[in-house]
């Protein structure tokens, strides 16, 4: 079997680090949304998270989850990107559940559910401070007492993001505000909010050492089922498996050779103009993955005495000279990702997926 350049998926791996976080959550009375948009919603992760105890999905992308219908995924299902105005009737149709921020969208989803006679859940979001998506706080309570007016969608609750745009880390503080907001709300249109929805993989932290606040009973998390690392906080989640996705490539070229390149310096392939610091002599490889394959700074080599020097569109150059052990042309290198690498690879067309149990 040719297998250069594939993805491989440890799916037991995946199913455990569902399985640490669903349950490490519920002790805290937090349900965990599964979240499907860091490896283009593939079925067979998703099926892995299901086996781990995840019960409910969100993906960003309306394309993700309609392939998940397809193919018979019938969990309840959130948009985690606010939805476009040009796509309400296919929220309506595809997803359960939508986070959003403006009223003129959340009307048209009205409008759309109440005309198929349903009614389509909505997560009012509010930015406390990472400058995403959300209404302003000062603003929650009026926009909730709109959207409750309306007849095909119910007001389920209120969420919040982070650690994705400003980088701002989810605090007993932030989460706090969230929850200050909660009761306001449901003071103004006299109803129960079900969801609190306090963030990503970056909120787990809170959960491991306790501080999460009361009420927060949602997170929403794809990078720590994934790779069980919390780039937020720049963090290795001890419990759980940092190597459940490998990228293995073909070495097809070792040569030693000066660090610093011969010759007039121009720009290189992309257009930018590349500096090198002179180390002598090094032992070179080069494997066959680029630029066009994946994300490049989102491979991480699994043998710490290799170091990835750069790459093209089809190259990726890399310094073995300290590697541990046989480096020869025909053998694999194995990288593991970070959050970058796992998009780009599991989006990538080149990249064939192979699963183990
Ligand atoms: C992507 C996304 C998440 C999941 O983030 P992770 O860091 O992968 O856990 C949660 N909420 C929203 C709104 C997202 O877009």
């Amino acid at each position: 079997m040719e297998l250069s350049s594939h993805l491989e998926i440890n799916l037991g791996k995946i199913e455990e680090n569902a399985f640490r976080i669903v349950e490490k959550c519920a002790k805290q009375g937090i349900e965990v949304l599964g979240v499907t948009k860091g490896f283009s919603a593939l079925p067979r992760i998703v099926r892995a998270m299901i086996r781990g105890g995840i019960t409910k999905l969100a993906d960003a992308r309306l394309e993700n989850i309609i392939s998940l219908r397809k193919q018979h995924f019938t969990q309840s299902i959130t948009l985690l990107r606010i939805p476009r105005l040009s796509t309400v009737e296919k929220v309506i149709a595809f997803t359960d559940c939508s986070i959003n921020s403006e009223y003129e969208v959340i009307k048209a989803l009205s409008e759309k559910a109440a005309s198929k006679g349903i009614r389509h859940s909505i997560v009012l979001m509010i930015d406390v401070g990472d400058l995403r998506e959300g209404v302003l706080p000062e603003d929650a309570a009026e926009a909730a007492e709109k959207i409750v007016r309306l007849p095909g969608v119910t007001l389920s609750g209120i969420g919040t993001n982070m650690g994705c745009y400003g980088g701002i880390l989810p605090t007993a503080h932030n989460l706090n505000l969230l929850l200050e907001m909660k009761t306001d709300i449901e003071r103004r249109v006299g109803a129960e909010l079900e969801i609190i929805s306090g963030g990503g993989t970056s909120s787990l932290k809170l959960v491991e050492d306790g501080s999460i606040p009361k009420g927060i009973n949602q997170l929403r998390i794809g990078e720590g089922i994934l790779l069980g690392t919390d780039t937020t906080h720049g963090y290795q989640v001890p419990w759980l498996h940092q190597d459940a996705f490998l990228l293995r490539t073909e070495i097809i070229e070792v040569k030693t050779k000066p660090s610093v390149p011969i010759g007039v310096t121009g720009h290189d392939s992309f257009g930018n103009r590349p500096v090198f610091v002179d180390r002598g002599l090094r032992k070179r490889a080069i494997v066959a993955l680029g630029k066009q394959d994946v994300n490049i700074e989102g491979l991480i080599p699994v043998d710490k005495n290799i170091h990835i020097l750069g790459g093209s569109s089809d190259h990726l150059i890399v310094d073995v000279t300290d590697a541990a052990g046989e480096i020869s042309v025909g053998d694999l290198m194995t990288f593991k990702l970070n959050y970058q690498g796992l998009l780009t690879s599991c989006g990538s067309r080149y990249i064939k997926k192979f699963y183990i149990q």
